[in-house]
């Protein structure tokens, strides 16, 4: 983890010293608290069975210390033109099993721009803005650091060395400070896939075929599995299929297969297909 450091200095710096909005660069006038715990529950009734999943736990006193001291990285109008929580949306990993995806927000001006000028030219200066939309996804309800871990979506190791870095675990270890729930990487990307990009969703899927291997047993039952962007979930379908298949116990037993593993996942913004 310690290749992560200088996101964290840049982040510390963002959030206590520059007291202007990260996104249109006003001074913050008003302080803006982090909403990740205000979302209501009314709006959650509203969404359906899915979203109900989603539920935020009650803030702990550490979340609420924090809470105190960071007058988070928007202007007020900044943070409410992007904090648009999608709905969530839910794909098959296996028979009986769906995945529900929560994404952050949508993939759309400005956050498309800040999210592809960090993931491919490292554009460090997007980060505080990316991560004050992450921490606007609800606390999973029930999770915490002894029971849940999240799995960031694997790179191939061909990305890797391409772009130096990987920005979905970036992105991931500041959700699991945010949360307090362990990063596991314990699911190799064994694949040479091209991109994702422009594919149909059949195609996606086609695509991704065999491409995760776990190397280990999961250490814990809930798994919290997150990418950057899920614009049709095929790659979180994917991973999540790749999971349920090779852990599963192998049994004719059908009622032991449908929730050996709580499984859900989140972006940090959905994206149309285009
Ligand atoms: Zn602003």
């Amino acid at each position: 983890m310690r290749y992560l450091a200088p996101y964290q200095t840049g982040l510390w710096l963002a959030e206590y010293f520059d007291i202007r909005c990260q996104l249109c660069r006003t001074y913050r006038s008003v302080p803006q608290p982090q909403l990740a715990h205000a979302y209501s529950s009314q709006d959650v009734e509203s969404r359906g069975d899915a979203a109900t999943q989603f539920l935020p736990s009650r803030p702990s006193s550490m979340a609420k210390y924090r809470q105190r001291f960071n007058s988070g990285l928007l202007c007020k109008h900044c943070h409410h033109s992007i904090t648009w929580l999608p709905t969530p949306f839910t794909v098959d990993i296996a028979a009986g099993t769906i995945l529900p995806i929560q994404a952050a927000t949508y993939y759309d001006y400005p956050m498309r721009q800040a999210i592809r000028a960090f993931k491919y030219r490292e554009n460090m200066t997007k980060l505080p803005l990316l991560l004050h939309t992450l921490r606007q996804l609800p606390r999973p309800h029930g999770c915490h650091k002894n029971n849940s871990v999240i799995v960031a979506m694997p790179t191939t190791e061909q990305r890797l060395i391409k772009r130096g870095f990987d920005p979905v675990l970036v992105l991931a270890t500041q959700l699991s400070k945010h949360w307090q729930i362990p990063l596991w990487q314990g699911v190799a990307r064994i694949d040479n896939t091209v991109s994702q990009q422009g594919l149909t969703r059949a195609e996606r899927l086609s695509n991704l075929d065999n491409a995760f291997a776990l190397i280990e047993k999961p250490p814990v039952k809930r798994l919290l599995l997150f990418d950057d962007v899920a614009t049709t979930g095929a790659s979180l379908q994917a991973l999540g299929q790749a999971i349920c298949s090779q852990t599963m116990p192998l049994t004719s037993d059908e009622s032991h297969t449908t929730d050996y593993y709580h499984i859900r996942a989140y972006a940090l913004a959905h994206g149309s297909q285009s």
